[in-house]
Formats: C-alpha cells, structure tokens, sequence
C-alpha cells in the first residue's frame, strides 16, 4: 500500500492541485492530511472542497480548530486571516456552510494505524505543540514527546519537512536523497507543507510512505505561486508577507 500525506495547506489551491497531480501520478492508494487545510491562504472553501473529496482521513490541524473555535496564541497577521477564513467558510447555501463546519468539527485530533501514529503537532499535544528541526537540542522535550511514539508518528504544524530519531538528529530531505527507510527505531516525520513552505524551498511539499518497501519518499513539486500570491495582495484581510514568503519559501 502506498499512502500520500499532505500537510499545511493554507487555503493555497495552486499548490493543492499541483500536489494532487503528482500523487495522481505515484499509484497512490489513499490520502491523509494531517491538518491546516486553512488559515492564511485565500481559498480556503475550494482547498476544503478537495480534502473532503480526496483524503481518507483528516486530521485536525491549529488553523482549523481556530475557524471552529477562539484562535489561541495566534499572531495579529493569522488572527486577521483566520476571522478572514471564517467569514468564507460562512458564506454559500445553508446546505454548503453546514457540511463545512460538520466535517471541520468532526476532524480527529490523532489517528492510530498500526504501528503509525498521524498527528499535526505532536504526539503529546497532537494539535498545538511544535517539534522544530532545532528541538532536538532540547533532550527532555525529545525524550518526553519519543515516549509517547509506539513506533512511528507522522505530523505537520512546522512546516519543515524532515526525519527525527531518537538519538535526537533532525535529518532534512535533501541530506537522505529524498528516501528514508524504516527500520526499527522509532521516528517521527515531519511531512512538510503543501501550501506555504518554510524550508526555503519554494515548491510544495508532501510524503509518501510506501509501506511494502518500508520506505518514505519525500516529494516536491512546483506549482503558480504567483497566481496566489496575486489572490492574497487583492485580499486586504490577508497580510502582504503571506503572499511574500510563498515565492522564498521561508
Ligand atoms: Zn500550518
């Protein structure tokens, strides 16, 4: 079986689309998305239309908790664009809004299958806790959140694609040629953001765990960030610097 899991998608639908193609090209069985499929993107109802089309299984990500519930620790720029998000996700038919909101309120918060753990932030506080490449410096935390994974735990939230180990190393894509085997320690899997990535690369991101070869492959893919970039500079709710950091991908 062969499993795609998107992360982080922001309202970008340039970026969704191009990341539902390449999947469409990788014999793909099943979509996961492990959360954020709005918040700062301008097309927030479009994205959901897709994920509620295409995945499986959806996990509950902090940005959508926000449009459900009061944004906490959110930033002026993501309160703005969340209060933004919620006004689309209000508008349409009676019938369209409230499918939206049943299926958002609806997201598990983690997911276990098997030996495979899907959260968006982390395994000991599944939507809000954030597990950043320079975390591994800070052993407790590691060792606390390592305790809490049976085997292997897939999450999104940071938006820094990448491989955690136990022995506390934080190993990026492009050091492990895109593929990383799973053995027998545990790890945790950072998979990336499919519409605003922040590792410097500009071309969305996403993962595919083929489980027969025991192998993840790491994906990405280009897409018109221009064009959401425009959508974002019309959207006056919508801060500038989102649109900026789509073409650094920072
Ligand atoms: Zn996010």
């Amino acid at each position: 079986m062969r499993q795609a899991l998107i992360s982080d998608i922001h309202g970008n639908l340039e970026g969704l689309q191009a990341v539902l193609t390449d999947i469409a090209s990788q014999s793909v069985d099943q979509i996961v998305c492990l959360g954020d499929i709005v918040g700062y993107g301008p097309n927030p109802c479009e994205c959901l239309e897709l994920v509620m089309k295409k995945s499986t299984l959806t996990i509950m990500g902090n940005h959508d908790q926000a449009a459900l519930f009061d944004p906490e620790g959110f930033n002026p720029v993501a309160l703005r664009a969340i209060y933004w998000t919620r006004d689309r996700l209000d508008a349409g038919a009676p019938s369209t809004v409230n499918r939206r909101w049943d299926y958002l309120s609806e997201l598990p918060k983690l997911h276990h299958q098997d030996k495979f753990m899907f959260v968006h932030g982390s395994p000991r506080d599944p939507t809000n806790e954030y597990v950043f490449p320079e975390t591994i410096y800070d052993q407790n935390k590691m060792e606390n959140i390592f305790g809490r994974v049976n085997q292997y735990c897939f999450q999104g939230h940071t938006h820094m694609p990448g491989v955690f180990t136990p022995d506390l190393e934080f190993i990026k894509p492009s050091s492990c040629d895109h593929v990383f085997s799973l053995g027998k320690e545990k790890l945790m899997v950072n998979v990336g953001s499919v519409g605003q990535p922040r590792d410097e690369d500009n071309r969305a991101c996403y993962l595919i765990i083929d489980h027969d070869a025991r192998k993840i492959h790491f994906r990405r893919v280009e897409y018109d960030f221009e064009t959401t970039c425009k959508k974002i500079y019309a959207i006056s709710e919508l801060d500038n610097m989102l649109g900026d950091r789509l073409r650094t991908g920072r």
